[in-house]
């Protein structure tokens, strides 16, 4: 396959701004690591500068958007999309939940992700960290809106409901791709019945919304995008996302095709009119956690 040249809608704007600074000043003082940066997130100069770089311009004074990355930059997993390092686990920095808190309440997101690794080789895969993480948030400033963005846990559901007994607003896990790709792109554990099975235990057994988000440009046809709205549906998600697929080096996973910005707008119609999301954020630098809090916000008001 020849590697197709980006077009001109995927171009990024460097981040930049005073309030770019102090968020990347705040995190390194307490030593934690952010998906923005370890996934060289498109989106970095706009979500960390609050409104600076967004379209039209803005103060630069917003609070902005960050998702924290729990547990280590290492996984134990190693997808094929993903520019995470794999091994080398670090033992879990037992300072992190409270640290994870007091940066947020330094930085004055009203709006927090939170996401790990994957922690394959903890006894119970990180899920107590990461629920003492939330309740750490909650318990400083119980105003904060949290998204807990959660691996599969081996899809085992006492794993999961570790989280939900935490209480987080937004409770998202990605399936990634739609059902015939998840393997190659995602790591040989993680499937598209796991996946949907995590969701399902968020949607029927807690007061969280469930959240997914599925990459395109993976090499999936139109008809299986279509079927993926409606699996997740059924099962009661709430919020689904679509980004383009955008290749972190030459050794990961090629782009198949570079999606048109109108194709994104066609499944944000289809999921939001013809399935019935809450929301539905879809365009080609979108990523999980793009403008997060904003929407949710929006859609809950509406
Ligand atoms: Fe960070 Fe998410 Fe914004 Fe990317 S979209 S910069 S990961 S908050
Ligand atoms: Fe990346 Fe996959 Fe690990 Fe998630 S599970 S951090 S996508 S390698």
């Amino acid at each position: 396959m020849s590697r197709a040249r980006k077009p001109d809608w995927l171009k990024m704007r460097p981040p930049s701004g005073r309030r770019f600074t102090e968020i990347k000043q705040i995190l390194r003082d307490y030593d934690l690591h952010t998906v923005c940066e370890e996934a060289n997130c498109p989106n970095l100069g706009e979500c960390w500068s609050g409104s600076d770089n967004a379209p039209g311009g803005g103060t630069g004074t917003g609070p902005g958007t960050a998702t924290i990355m729990l547990m280590g930059d290492r996984c134990s997993r190693g997808c094929n999309f993903c520019d995470v390092q794999t091994g080398g686990m670090d033992p879990l920095d037992e300072d992190e939940p409270e640290n994870v808190a007091r940066a947020i309440a330094e930085i004055g997101l009203d709006y927090v992700v939170l996401t790990s690794v994957d922690r394959d080789d903890l006894p119970d895969q990180g899920a107590g960290h990461f629920a003492r993480t939330i309740r750490a948030i909650k318990s400083r400033q119980p105003e904060t809106l949290v998204e807990a963005l959660i691996p599969d846990f081996q899809g085992e559901p006492e794993l999961v409901q570790k989280i939900i007994a935490a209480e987080p607003d937004v409770i998202a896990h990605n399936v990634e791709t739609v059902e015939r790709l998840q393997w190659p792109v995602r790591d040989r554990r993680a499937n598209y019945e796991q996946s949907l099975s995590v969701l399902e235990q968020v949607s029927e057994s807690s007061d969280s919304y469930a959240k997914t988000s599925l990459m395109l440009g993976v090499g999936e046809y139109d008809h299986e995008i279509y079927q993926t709205p409606g699996d997740l549906r059924e099962i009661g998600v709430d919020v689904v996302t679509f980004g383009q697929y955008l290749q972190p080096s030459r050794s990961h996973l090629e782009v198949s095709n570079h999606v048109h910005p109108d194709a994104f707008s066609v499944w944000q119609r289809v999921a939001e009119e013809e399935f019935d999301f809450l929301y539905c954020a879809s365009g080609p630098l979108v990523r999980s956690s793009y403008r997060a809090g904003e929407l949710f916000v929006e859609a809950i008001l509406r």
